[in-house]
């Protein structure tokens, strides 16, 4: 769209006025428009605007409901990493447990315990601990 002859002279900006098919210019200064304007152009802009404006909207739902569907994932990874560190966790606590264990696996016994894992019972008033009373004759 070129200025109308007007709006040339007079070096304005020349804008199609949505009430008129003159420019916005011409009707403001009542004179006639000779600008490349006409109705049914502006009503093809209007439904391509309107298109456009619609599928803006669908594709502003879209894009709403797929960061919906990106934050859910993104909280069920969380989720699952969550979970994951938890049993990693006790996994290690696990075997930190273990290996305490097995560090205590041969503590320094007793003679009492000592003979207890070996025979299974305590030992016997001849064992020699010196508290009991040797019975002679
Ligand atoms: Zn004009
Ligand atoms: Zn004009």
């Amino acid at each position: 769209m070129v200025a109308c002859t007007p709006c040339d002279r007079a070096r304005a900006l020349c804008v199609f006025s949505k009430d008129s098919i003159k420019c916005a210019q011409c009707v403001r200064k009542g004179v006639a428009c000779d600008g490349s304007f006409s109705a049914v152009d502006f009503d093809k802009l209007s439904e391509e605007r309107d298109r456009l404006e619609a599928a803006r909207t669908r594709a502003i739902e879209e894009t709403a409901s797929l960061n919906r569907r990106i934050e859910n994932l993104k909280k069920i990874q969380g989720a699952m990493i969550a979970r994951e560190a938890r049993s990693l966790e006790a996994l290690e606590r696990e075997e930190e447990e273990q290996r305490a264990q097995q560090a205590n696996v041969a503590p320094v016994l007793s003679f009492d315990q000592e003979f207890a894992a070996l025979f299974g019972e305590p030992p016997g008033p001849d064992s020699g601990a010196g508290n009991t009373q040797v019975s002679q004759g």
